[in-house]
């Protein structure tokens, strides 16, 4: 395989900035090398499209907050000028894809997780020849839930996978059993235990829990693990985030082509939901969509992959995995997510922890949109483009300097809604200090002069 970076300088600065946890922007120079063989197949995007649409009726029935949509499970896309002003973005316009108030489940992970649950539904179904076809809503009678009784859905997670795949798989009558690691927050075990499923807690971090379920789950019978580190379920179900775009900035008016390029921030833990939404993004825009995926400096795991080739841990590079966004958190990244994705993802970045606070307060100060910490990351990276070397240079490669004017940023927002109001105020308080040093010695230098 081709390696990133063949000037070997460029390489060793990659590396060093990582190690040494400063923020940085790396860009690839494998846009448009053929996919892996191995990697995802884009025509279950098509297929996950269909069955989400498929138990739209059977979830407008267990979820009553989405029957006004008809089930479907979708977010808004919003403009964000008063952010853009305040983070002195000229180029282009910013706006937000609001994952972070998707229904039921509160991330991203709901379009993911919710699909590969639903597959499993049908196929538990299917053996046991109970035939749905176009009539979905008949999982939802007595003998078919007490069928999924007997089955069980595993899922290792530090918090938000956990929270769309138990949700809804105890909404279906099946057993959840969510494995967590030890950054997963306490209000989320709560809210699984109070939907009905199983959360077993691990001492470890979330490649731990992860390993651990898929142990757990292998030598049991009827139990399906959801494997967040090699899903194609997953990936499809993120991929369908592509068309839910498309349509809305087609109804924005907003043009996406040669000279009218869009760029897309994600922020990224194993890569999964960052990858499927990048793949099915590029089925659509093709050439003229840039995906950046986003990280903690201390987890930094797919651009060490990107950048290497190699599916290395960030502990091997002297990193901790210690970051307030714990649906980050990650130390290895997919490698199947990896093989989907290497051959069309524009670049990765690194972003602190005091970005993320800051950003997620100033968020909430500009557009009254509140967010968990993982879900400011794509913020960060925004200003990479716009404001370092690496994106100069990416851009001119790619032809976009003189087009810029014309682009349009979206910043994926991954996550937030079911955030407890003081676990939020927390975050708040902590940006606010972070983004107003200057505001803050104003203030206090006046009360001296006062008091003086
Ligand atoms: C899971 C998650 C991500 C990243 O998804 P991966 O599939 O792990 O890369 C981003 N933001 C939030 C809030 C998440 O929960």
């Amino acid at each position: 395989m081709k390696i990133t970076d063949p000037n070997s300088s460029d390489r060793t600065t990659t590396l060093s900035s990582l190690r040494a946890g400063l923020p940085f922007l790396w860009t690839s120079d494998m846009r448009g090398t053929p996919a892996l063989a191995n990697g995802f197949d884009k025509r279950l995007t098509a297929a996950a499209m269909a069955r989400l649409q498929r138990f739209q009726p059977l979830v407008a029935r267990l979820f009553p907050e989405l029957a006004s949509d008809g089930g479907r499970v979708r977010s808004e896309l919003k403009q964000a000028p008063h952010m853009q002003k305040t983070m002195d973005v000229k180029q282009g316009k910013v706006w937000i894809k609001c994952d972070h108030a998707l229904p039921v489940a509160g991330s991203v992970k709901a379009r993911g997780g919710f699909h590969e649950v639903f597959e499993y539904a049908e196929s538990i179904a299917a053996a046991a020849g109970i035939s749905l076809h176009d009539r979905v809503e008949g999982l939802d009678a007595p003998e078919v839930r007490a069928l999924f009784a007997r089955h069980e859905i595993a899922v290792g997670s530090t918090g938000n996978l956990g929270l769309a795949i138990g949700t809804m798989a105890a909404a279906l009558g099946f057993r959840a059993v969510v494995h967590m690691s030890s950054d997963a927050k306490e209000w989320k075990k709560a809210r699984l235990r109070a939907r009905g499923a199983t959360v077993v807690e691990h001492s470890g971090d979330y490649a731990d829990a992860v390993a651990a379920g898929r142990q757990q789950a292998q030598g049991q019978l009827n139990c399906h693990f959801v494997d967040d580190e090699n899903s194609a379920s997953l990936f499809a179900g993120y991929s369908t985030a592509g068309a839910e775009l498309q349509e809305q900035l087609m109804t924005a008016g907003v043009v996406v082509d040669a000279s009218h390029p869009l760029f897309v921030y994600i922020p990224c833990g194993v890569g999964g939901a960052p990858g499927g939404i990048a793949h099915g993004l590029a089925d659509i825009f093709g050439p003229f969509v840039h995906c950046f995926f986003v990280e903690p400096v201390s987890s930094p795991c797919v651009l060490i992959d990107l950048a290497t080739g190699r599916t290395d841990s960030v502990y091997d590079y002297g990193l901790d995995n210690r970051t307030e966004a714990d649906g980050l958190a990650v130390p290895r990244a997919s490698r199947f997510a990896m093989d989907s994705v290497r051959h069309l993802v524009a670049g990765a970045c690194t972003v602190r922890d005091e970005d993320l606070l800051r950003d997620l307060y100033l968020l909430e100060q500009t557009e009254k949109i509140r967010v968990e910490p993982s879900a400011a990351a794509g913020f960060a990276a925004v200003r990479a483009l716009c404001n370092s070397e690496q994106a100069t240079s990416y851009l001119s490669r790619h032809g976009l300097t003189g087009h810029m004017q014309q682009a349009t940023h979206v910043v994926w927002s991954t996550g937030g809604l079911l955030l407890p109001e003081a676990d939020f105020r927390a975050y708040h308080d902590r940006g606010s200090a972070l983004a107003a040093p200057c505001s803050m010695l104003v203030t206090s230098n006046h009360q001296a002069a006062l008091a003086s």
